[in-house]
């Protein structure tokens, strides 16, 4: 379905160039076989990435991790003939303040290729996840990575942990061929998106997406459509993109949530797009890296 969602690049963060190669994960001893010098190491600095002078990812080997540092398996990169397993290091420390992205993120969104980009947010995600729970949930035990760094596991009670993904609705609303968008009081002037939300215990995405709506923008939606999705590595969300329809165009806006939100038409999403990173007097168009830039595009092709 992503691809037929009207954009020539890929969505951000996906496309990583690595097998994952789950058999290795589950054989310990196939994996140590793969530490050897022809591994990679991804060079982070905390977490982030080490660039070469070519603006892309930096590599080392395994030497270059610190000393007793636990290592995730990433996969096997095979771009090159060859066939060479990737490593990355858990840092001492995770993000204390994930879902704030700094600038120099933003500016390696669009600097860095698609594909490396996407195999620095997984790793990003996994590294990041293991240096914030190296104590068990249930008994505040020290935990130990294993299974390559796809799982954690607790001696003390036997409990196991896996990296997470939370699950984001990220929604467009159609009404007489407009759009619902909204504004949170952090974006910059003029810059509308579509809602979003985490999906809750006990909840479908249909239901997520109708009660976000509902909660932040008072408005009933019916005909929830799944359209795309993406990984978001601040920390580990996956920002599933959908479609709904709405009979009633009244809003009514949760100000703890929104700071506005209105109905943009067909006409005003066309000029802000062709307007391009500056924007009409109305709105900025949705970022390129944003799948809510996905979601606007598609709804204006089809
Ligand atoms: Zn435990």
């Amino acid at each position: 379905m992503a691809e037929a969602a009207g954009a020539a690049t890929p969505i951000a963060f996906s496309g990583a160039p690595l097998d994952r190669a789950d058999n290795l994960r589950a054989d310990p001893d196939a994996l140590a076989a793969r530490m050897d010098w022809k591994a990679r190491l991804l060079l982070l600095d905390g977490l982030m990435p080490s660039l070469d002078d070519g603006g892309q990812l930096a590599w080392g080997t395994l030497a270059d991790a610190p000393q007793d540092a636990e290592l995730v398996f990433l996969g096997l990169d095979r771009s090159q003939g060859g066939e060479k397993a990737c490593f990355a290091s858990v840092p001492p420390q995770g993000d204390s303040r994930p879902r704030i992205a700094n600038p120099q993120l933003w500016s390696l969104m669009t600097s860095l290729a698609p594909d490396q980009l996407a195999l620095y947010g997984g790793a990003r995600s996994l590294v990041d996840w293991h240096a914030r729970h190296r104590f068990c949930a249930r008994c505040g035990g020290a935990t130990k990575l294993v299974k390559g760094g796809w799982q954690r596991h607790c001696d003390g009670c036997g409990a196991d942990h896996f990296p997470r993904t939370d699950p984001v609705t990220i929604m467009l609303v159609e009404h007489e061929d407009r759009l619902l968008l909204g504004r949170q009081p952090r974006f910059p002037p003029k810059m509308y998106s579509a809602l979003a939300g985490f999906v809750e215990p006990g909840e479908t995405i249909e239901e997520a997406v109708a009660r976000e709506i509902h909660e932040e923008a008072g408005v009933r939606v019916r005909d929830v459509r799944y359209i795309a999705s993406q990984p978001w590595p601040f920390p580990s969300q996956l920002m599933i993109g959908c479609t709904s329809v709405a009979d009633d165009p009244e809003i009514t806006i949760d100000k703890t949530e929104l700071e506005d939100a209105r109905w943009f038409t067909r006409a005003e999403l066309e000029e802000a797009r062709a307007a391009g990173e500056h924007g009409t007097e109305l709105l900025y168009f949705p970022r390129p890296f944003a799948i809510a830039h996905r979601l606007v595009t598609w709804w204006l092709d089809t």
